[in-house]
């Protein structure tokens, strides 16, 4: 599955929001299987009306939505890189996630200390990338000297990565993220196995007060603009409406948040930007039994896509019956799809559309 890290510096509201993303998931715990939920990762489902719209069409006993990893990954400070703080342990987290969701402190409240005695999300976010961007220095330093044997032995593999680790380096030490390097098709896969830090893509939470859920604030249109800049992407938070909110049974959670002047939950356009920021989409599943959302990546073909049910269905892969979202709904079901030759049988090379409804076929 895919993970997102939840980083920032201590009291920005870190520990609030992932609360309130973990409740939400364990008071689905009870309806949904795999949800598994430890101190400091949780399973969250990711929102998706259509999936309940086919459940309903097909008459599913069960539904099963797409979930995403959370890991909250505290102890980030100033120092970190040198240690200080949860230092490399910490660093060893950020590692292993897909992206990095910062969450910046745009609230004021005199009663919660910022470490920096000050309001100000942008230092913030430097603060954080700084200590990113050094940990990234130290271990490419490393790495460097541990190949270097390997590069005059003419090794092709240490020669491209070498190559790689010194591209990055030149773009930290001018004082820019890895995430600026530009990088052929043929390097992508070596350049991604470097696992560098800072090339990770960006969400950057703002964590407003209450009473600016709806608008945002200054502090956060300072972080809009910083994100756009940077080509990064954002969104405006209240942690703690999403606490309350997480406490509040679906009826009342929807009376509440148009009583804020809210859409939808803050948490689900997290959920739903971060599937963004990562180029994800989905398609189902769908059948009396159950009716199932998986995650693929955008530009995934039919093989693949059945590889995340099973590593049979991609290696035995024979061809996808598949279903536009629209026909299945329009037309009232897979039989009537099918009657109305709206069912299509793709093969190895069919690109999947998001909100796909497929059969696989395969030779076990
Ligand atoms: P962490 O250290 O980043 O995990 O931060 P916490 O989630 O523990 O929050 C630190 C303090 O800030 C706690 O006392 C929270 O109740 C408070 N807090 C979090 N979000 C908000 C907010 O949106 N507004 C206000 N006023 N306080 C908040």
């Amino acid at each position: 599955g895919f993970k997102m890290g939840i980083v920032g510096l201590p009291n920005v509201g870190k520990s609030t929001l992932f609360n309130a993303l973990t409740k939400t998931a364990a008071a689905q715990a009870a309806n949904f299987p795999f949800c598994t939920i430890e101190p400091n990762v949780g399973d969250v489902a990711v929102p998706d009306a259509r999936l309940d719209k086919l459940a309903e069409i097909a008459g599913s006993r069960q539904i099963i939505p797409a979930r995403m990893t959370f890991v909250d990954i505290a102890g980030l400070v100033k120092g970190a890189s040198k240690g200080e703080g949860l230092g490399n342990q910490f660093l060893a987290n950020i590692r292993e996630v897909d992206a990095i969701a910062h969450v910046l402190r745009c609230f004021e409240d005199g009663d919660v200390t910022h470490v920096d005695g000050r309001v100000d999300p942008v230092a913030d976010a430097e603060t954080i990338e700084t200590e990113l961007m050094l940990a990234d220095m130290e271990s490419i330093e490393k790495r460097l000297q541990n190949i270097t044997r390997k590069v005059r032995g003419g090794d092709k593999e240490a020669v491209q990565q070498e190559r790689l680790l010194k591209a990055a380096m030149a773009a930290l030490e001018d004082g820019r993220p890895a995430r600026t390097v530009e990088v052929d098709a043929e390097d992508a896969k070596a350049w991604k196995n470097l696992q560098l830090l800072t090339t990770k893509p960006i969400l950057y939470v703002c964590n407003v007060d209450e009473a600016s859920a709806a608008t945002g604030n200054e502090h956060s249109a300072k972080v809009q603009a910083m994100a756009e800049a940077q080509g990064a992407a954002h969104v405006i938070i209240s942690a703690q409406i999403e606490e309350e909110i997480s406490q509040l049974d679906a009826e009342e959670a929807e009376m509440f948040l148009s009583e804020m002047g809210l859409e939808e939950a803050g948490l689900d356009r997290l959920i739903r930007a971060g599937y963004q920021l990562l180029n994800l989409q989905t398609y189902f599943t769908v059948g009396p039994k159950e009716a199932r959302a998986w995650t693929i990546r955008k530009g995934a073909l039919a093989p693949q896509a059945a590889g995340v049910i099973h590593g049979d269905f991609e290696r035995g892969f024979i061809r996808a019956e598949t279903i536009a979202y629209d026909d299945y709904v329009t037309l009232g079901g897979e039989q009537a799809a099918r009657d109305a030759g709206k069912m299509r049988a793709e093969g190895k090379t069919y690109v999947v559309a998001d909100g796909d409804v497929i059969h696989f076929l395969f030779n076990a």
